[in-house]
């Protein structure tokens, strides 16, 4: 069957199902979606039955467009979309995109854009024949949020063409029937970071992940991509879990070396990505470090996103289907669920979970279709990696702060800014409502504050108490003890003044304000410095924590050994590390999703932790739950079916 034979196929069935009077005037691809344009589309929309006939027999998801020519003119447009939806909804933003014939309507309380059961939605595209797309508007300015607009917006030209490859690509007609399948272990076993697992049939091949190693040195920094199995020409998709660093820390690079495809991930991890990346970027070339891609291919590789819905069945190749499920770890974290070769096999890869709820997020999907290979991370993998309970952890953490508050000092906590930084601002709010700790200033740093401003743009992508919170206007995150600090000299007044809370990057003290911060704050027994999160290996604050462990009363640490003479740094603030705000799932935790996934795998491959933990978690399994269990090194392979 040649390509023009797939989408006939296609058009056939789309033609034979939709009433005449919709006069249908094109039918695309557009990425994963076939889209219709109709110069009359009311009579597919207002029937619903007709779009669930042709997605059932097309199998695929479609899109209904109304053709150019009948579309409203924008004034007229702009003023129906005015009239129809309610002025509660506070619209802020209405953009026409003539390329797509969209509109972007951005509100402040989208649901009301869309309406009940998506009612508004369908009257503005009845009435206006525009397509609205709608975006909630933060109710704290994300400038990474607007700029990706922004960047979608003015490319939208050039974007719909790339739609319209991925598309013919994704429905060439398939070569090979596809009766095996090989997953490579790229990067990230056996370690942690640069992840990267290619997937390939004989047919098609994708990369789940490429990512990079955060770590001190230049050393294995990068994932293997110069095996001979990879291609960058013959790479159908890239799918990204989320948008830690070392999972997507090494896309752009791809895009420099002729990527031309699809990058698949769910719309948080998009604004995510470009967040991290760019901060990235900006860190590398501060601290003089070489980076063998540049902005340019970060752009390239936001544009060449499509992103998807957690339970969204997507092609993404002729014979592989995708899925995302929630994951737990971050915003937008996903786990991927792969179907290929129409049920020959099933894979799922966990990417970074936590299968436990925490303030901020739902816990880990555990239930799928179909389930053959199971591919888990083991982070915390080892016996004794088991967390104490939350309640536990957080008691702590409020201990701590109360007790310096009440000597008169500041506490200053290192965070990483998307996740631990939220889940810890969410404790913080509600010891203070409830009188835990006293009402005091928490200053939050420029990188926490962009990314908390991300989260609040996808509240439905939050866990439901959070979500309830931000819908009834009660956003924790805009708590009025919140003080954003944008500037230099205000962290001067800061170490000047009274009893506070500070929450700053880097969460290791590798750089920027905690370590500024830490300057100002060291010499004062009355402050303190609290890790919340892991420690790695070469960094200051494991230096830091190191000593205090080992019971130094004054430690003194080296912190800027670049120029002639090194500078020392003093500390005499009270050092305390709370373990147990991990988006990660701990060894119980592990263990308890082999238990409870659904189907029960008939093999699992263990990624994403030491050595000795991948190891030690792998044998674990094998003997409690007798499902054959294997961690790969490296380089190698495992062939599916
Ligand atoms: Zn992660």
């Amino acid at each position: 069957m040649s390509q023009g034979d797939v989408l006939q196929n296609i058009r056939e069935a789309i033609f034979k199902n939709i009433p005449l009077e919709a006069r249908i005037t094109r039918i695309e691809f557009e990425g994963p979606l076939i889209a219709i344009y109709a110069e009359n589309p009311a009579p597919i929309l207002e029937n619903e039955e007709v779009i669930r006939r042709i997605v059932k027999t097309i199998k695929k998801r479609i899109v209904i467009r109304a053709d150019p020519k009948v579309r409203k003119p924008v004034n007229e447009a702009e003023r129906i979309i005015r009239e129809i939806v309610p002025p509660e909804a506070e619209i802020t933003k209405i953009r026409f995109d003539e390329v797509t014939g969209e509109v972007i309507i951005e509100a402040r309380r989208p649901g009301l854009v869309i309406g009940k059961g998506g009612s508004t939605h369908r009257r503005i595209l009845l009435e206006t024949l525009w397509r609205p797309h709608v975006v909630r508007t933060p109710s704290l300015k994300s400038h990474i949020v607007e700029q990706m607009l922004n960047l979608l917006y003015k490319e939208s030209e050039r974007r719909q063409r790339f739609l319209h490859e991925v598309g013919k690509r994704i429905h060439r007609p398939l070569l090979y029937k596809s009766d095996r399948v090989r997953v490579i272990a790229l990067g990230g076993f056996k370690e942690v970071g640069r992840t990267a697992i290619l997937v390939q049939t004989k047919e098609s091949m994708v990369l789940v992940d490429c990512g990079i190693k955060p770590s001190p040195g230049p050393k294995d920094e990068y994932p293997y991509l110069d095996v001979p199995e990879f291609d960058v020409d013959k790479l159908d998709a890239v799918i990204v879990t989320h948008a830690h660093l070392d999972h997507c820390g090494f896309i752009p690079y791809l895009f420099k070396y002729g990527y031309k495809g699809p990058v698949y991930c769910t719309e948080p991890t998009r604004s995510l990505m470009a967040l991290l990346l760019s901060d990235y970027l900006d860190v590398a070339k501060k601290e003089g470090k070489r980076v063998p891609f540049s902005i340019r291919e970060v752009k390239e590789a936001l544009l060449h996103t499509i992103p998807l819905e957690y339970g969204e069945v997507t092609d993404i190749a002729p014979d592989i289907r995708l899925t995302f499920h929630e994951a737990g770890h971050i915003l937008g974290s996903a786990m991927v669920h792969l179907h290929i070769g129409n049920g020959l096999c099933n894979i799922v890869y966990t990417g970074d979970f936590k299968f436990g709820r925490t303030r901020l997020l739902e816990a880990a999907a555990h239930t799928f279709p179909r389930l053959e290979l199971l591919i888990m991370e083991s982070t915390y993998g080892a016996k004794e990696d088991v967390m104490p309970p939350r309640q536990e952890t957080e008691t702590q953490l409020i201990e701590v702060v109360k007790s310096t508050i009440e000597r008169g000092g500041k506490v200053l906590i290192p965070v990483l800014s998307v996740g631990r930084a939220q889940e810890i601002m969410l404790v913080i709010d509600e010891a203070i409502r409830k009188e835990r700790i006293p009402k005091v200033p928490v200053y939050i740093e420029g990188m926490v504050l962009e990314a908390t401003a991300i989260h609040m743009a996808y509240p439905e992508k939050l866990s439901k108490g959070v979500r309830e919170m931000i819908f009834h206007e009660q956003n924790p995150f805009s708590s009025e003890y919140f003080r954003p600090v944008t500037s230099q000299s205000e962290r001067l007044e800061i170490a000047e003044g009274g009893p506070c809370i500070i929450m700053a990057t880097s969460g290791m003290l590798t750089g920027g304000p905690s370590l500024e911060y830490l300057k100002l704050l060291a010499e004062d027994p009355k402050n303190s410095l609290v890790f919340v999160s892991y420690q790695i290996e070469g960094t200051l604050g494991r230096k830091i924590l190191d000593k205090a462990k080992s019971g130094e009363k004054e430690i003194i640490v080296p912190i800027d050994i670049s120029g002639g003479k090194p500078e020392y740094l003093v500390i005499k603030m009270e050092i305390r590390a709370i373990e147990g705000f991990s988006g990660h799932s701990d060894r119980r935790q592990l263990l308890a999703y082999i238990r409870n996934v659904r189907p029960k795998p008939e093999k699992i491959v263990i990624c994403h932790g030491e050595r000795s933990k991948a190891e030690e978690l792998a044998s674990t399994i094998t003997r409690l739950f007798r499902i054959p269990t294997i961690a790969l090194e490296n380089l190698e392979s495992i062939r599916v079916r």
